[in-house]
């Protein structure tokens, strides 16, 4: 006790760090908002689920210290998908101190049911109310005061983006912090409704482990409405008590059941959405005059959502950044292609020991060089997507293969993992959370590896640039589209076969076109590039020299021959590769240690074949064929996921089972395609 005496007069001067949550609807910027009070460069995205974990920064305004914790979208307290579950938790935790509840000004109504919930349960809010550039553009007027003081808590306007308003935001959250206890907040439910939560809130007060954190009348209405976290609380109550709650809770619902029928829920939504339409009464002003940019939204979702239109449109976006991925990363690549070769050069006549100047010429430089030549495609290629995302185009494109998958009989939110997909399969595989039915989540688990991330790309810019000259963004087209026709025919087959079962309801919102922010892209483009260098510096590195030394083994052997333990281990496995057009000992290699990271194929080829950049093409124009060089890349692209997406599948499916299936039917699905496609292609006289 006297240490916390002794401590008192130091807190004041110093205050006690406080856990601040941002918490709010999909796409309301509660990312923006954590990112400027952080610094932090968690990616935004215009578009719900990208954010499907919760993250962790630590405020860095003024002399408060906070730590703060950006959660994933809801739209209410009722949470079904795991990313909702990991927000609603938090939220009902109590270990947030302060909520800042981010609500989209342009969308008020729907973003106050949330906002609601959380004053309901007793939660302490500041709200961010943001977006209200848009809002003005769309001629909505909000009176922020009035909106205040109905609801009881203050309210900061903010835009996000141009990080206006952070500072008052940050005021009002320390000044909450301050402030023990948030009034309780009463929703308006009617009166039938009302007396029966008057005994059910007395009730809930006589047990203090579930008013702890909770206003009595939040559990009250949680009771009515039957919620399973509730339930499982009540569950670890002693007996009593336990049968206490539930025949009262019985008793309330049946009672109300005989005028509302089986809608008691949608009553008690119905009652919420009614009670926010009179508090903003008089708050929000709504102009009538057709808001401009709204009919040039509407005019470009015309085309871009057609019927007949969408996925021609799609294909063609993907087709133009492929094309551009090339045309203007090629002439920077050569400039990064030279430099090796020259420093090579330079290096082999340096150094006398020819093992060393074997292993920093053939290893260091012509290894990992060979991989770091695709940084700039990379890098282009993720300044694209970056701005497609932002600007709103990829939202309407996973509406456009929503449509297309619901055909399939598959669930269309799947196709939104797909996209994160083509930066890397582990977020991918990650973003199934936000998928509330478990077939459709181990659905999109298993089937997410076979989007071509940003490692696939080197193996494919290699070869396409060697053999597919004059089609360059087509053939990278067609092994994008190929990927992801097969995760929709995967998907089907697996849902029929596997998962056979309930379809949850799909919502995807598409949300206004929104002029990208370069910041933004240029800070992804920056995250997938230093990724990619951060990879070729450490795991890239070691598989490359770890091949030139399997090259130099045993002592005495040729480099990089067939003798070598390079060369034995490949040549083991190459004839299994035979049918499939590259059945040499190098190529083998390549696929084993591919593996690791699908970067390292490159690399791999580049130290067996010895020859340094330049002479990588002219070794592999010798070896393959344009036919075997496409059976090769669509191996690339769908044998087993790597080491890193394997690990990922391996937590989330928390299942050995389904990860060795996860690497099983990729492995077979990928020979065979090959084989089909190679001997097809023997078939058609395609050499
Ligand atoms: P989250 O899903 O709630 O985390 O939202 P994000 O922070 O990812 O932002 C969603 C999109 O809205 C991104 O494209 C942001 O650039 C954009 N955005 C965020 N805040 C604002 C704002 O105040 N005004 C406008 N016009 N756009 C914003
Ligand atoms: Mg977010």
């Amino acid at each position: 006790m006297s240490i916390m005496l002794d401590k008192k007069p130091e807190r004041e001067k110093r205050p006690a760090p406080i856990t601040v949550a941002v918490a709010g609807n999909p796409n309301s910027g509660k990312t923006s908002i954590f990112n400027n009070l952080t610094g932090s460069n968690q990616q935004v995205g215009n578009w719900p689920g990208v954010t499907v974990t919760k993250k962790e920064g630590r405020l860095l305004m003024g002399s408060t210290k906070a730590r703060i914790v950006d959660l994933p979208g809801i739209y209410s307290l009722g949470a079904y998908s795991e990313d909702e579950m990991v927000a609603r938790d938090y939220i009902l935790s109590g270990e947030p101190d302060v909520i800042i509840d981010v609500v989209d000004a342009g969308n008020i109504e729907r973003n106050l049911y949330l906002t609601t919930q959380i004053l309901e349960a007793g939660g302490n809010i500041v709200i961010a109310l943001n977006m209200l550039d848009e809002a003005r553009k769309q001629n909505i007027h909000i009176d922020i005061p009035a909106l205040a003081e109905r609801l009881g808590v203050p309210v900061v306007p903010t835009v996000a983006r141009l990080q206006q308003g952070m500072k008052e935001l940050v005021e009002a959250v320390w000044e909450a912090s301050r402030t023990s206890k948030p009034k309780p907040f009463r929703i308006y439910y009617g009166e039938l409704i009302e007396s029966e939560l008057e005994v059910l809130e007395e009730l809930v007060k006589t047990v203090p482990e579930l008013t702890a954190r909770l206003h009595p009348r939040y559990v009250a209405v949680k009771l009515l409405e039957d919620e399973d976290w509730l339930h499982k609380k009540i569950e670890t109550l002693d007996a009593d008590t336990r049968e206490r709650l539930m025949t009262a809770a019985r008793d309330s619902i049946s009672r109300l059941k005989m005028h509302y029928g089986d809608d008691l829920d949608s009553a008690l939504i119905e009652q919420r959405y009614r009670f926010i339409a009179d508090l903003l009464k008089g708050v929000v002003i709504r102009s009538e005059d057709k808001k401009e940019k709204d009919t040039v939204s509407e005019a470009i979702d015309r085309v871009v959502l057609n019927r007949y239109l969408g996925i021609p449109v799609f294909l063609f976006v993907m087709f133009g950044m492929f094309q551009a991925t090339f045309t203007l990363g090629a002439p920077l690549s050569d400039i990064i292609e030279t430099f090796f070769a020259w420093l090579g050069g330079w290096v082999a006549g340096g150094i006398n020991n020819l093992l060393v100047s074997s292993l920093v010429v053939d290893a260091v430089i012509g290894g990992v060089g060979s991989v770091l030549v695709f940084v700039p495609p990379i890098c282009l290629l993720f300044l694209i997507i970056s701005l497609l995302e932002d600007s709103g185009y990829m939202a309407r494109a996973a509406y456009i293969m929503d449509r297309f998958m619901q055909n399939l009989g598959l669930h269309g939110r799947s196709f939104i993992p797909l996209l994160i997909g083509f930066g890397c399969n582990v977020p991918a595989v990650m973003a199934a959370r936000t998928l509330e039915n478990k077939g459709d989540r181990l659905t999109t688990i298993l089937i997410a590896p076979l989007m071509s991330c940003a490692a696939r790309l080197p193996v494919y810019v290699l070869f396409v640039g060697i053999f597919f000259t004059a089609y360059q963004g087509l053939a990278v087209l067609s092994l994008y589209l190929l990927g992801i026709v097969l995760a929709i025919i995967a998907a089907h087959l697996f849902k029929k076969f596997l998962f056979k079962g309930e379809e949850a309801p799909f919502i995807l919102e598409i949300p206004p076109y929104r002029i990208p922010t370069l910041k933004t892209a240029l800070l992804h483009m920056w995250q997938r590039g230093s990724q990619f260098l951060k990879k070729a510096g450490t795991i890239i590195f070691a598989a490359v020299v770890l091949v030139w030394a399997m090259s130099n083994l045993p002592w005495g052997v040729e480099y990089a021959s067939r003798d070598s333990l390079m060369g034995m281990m490949g040549g083991w496995l190459a004839p299994v590769f035979e049918p499939l057009g590259f059945g040499t000992w190098q190529a083998a290699s390549a696929l084993i240690f591919g593996l690791l990271a699908k970067e390292i194929v490159v690399g791999t080829l580049a130290v067996v074949y010895g020859a340094g950049e330049a002479g990588l093409a002219a070794a592999i124009s010798s070896v393959f064929t344009p036919l075997s060089a496409f059976s090769f890349m669509v191996m690339v692209l769908v044998y087993s996921p790597c080491v890193a997406t394997i690990a990922a599948i391996r937590r989330e499916t928390d299942s050995r089972g389904w990860t060795a299936f996860a690497i099983g039917y990729s492995l077979v699905l990928g020979w065979v395609l090959a084989f089909v496609i190679y001997q097809g292609g023997k078939l058609l006289g395609l050499a």
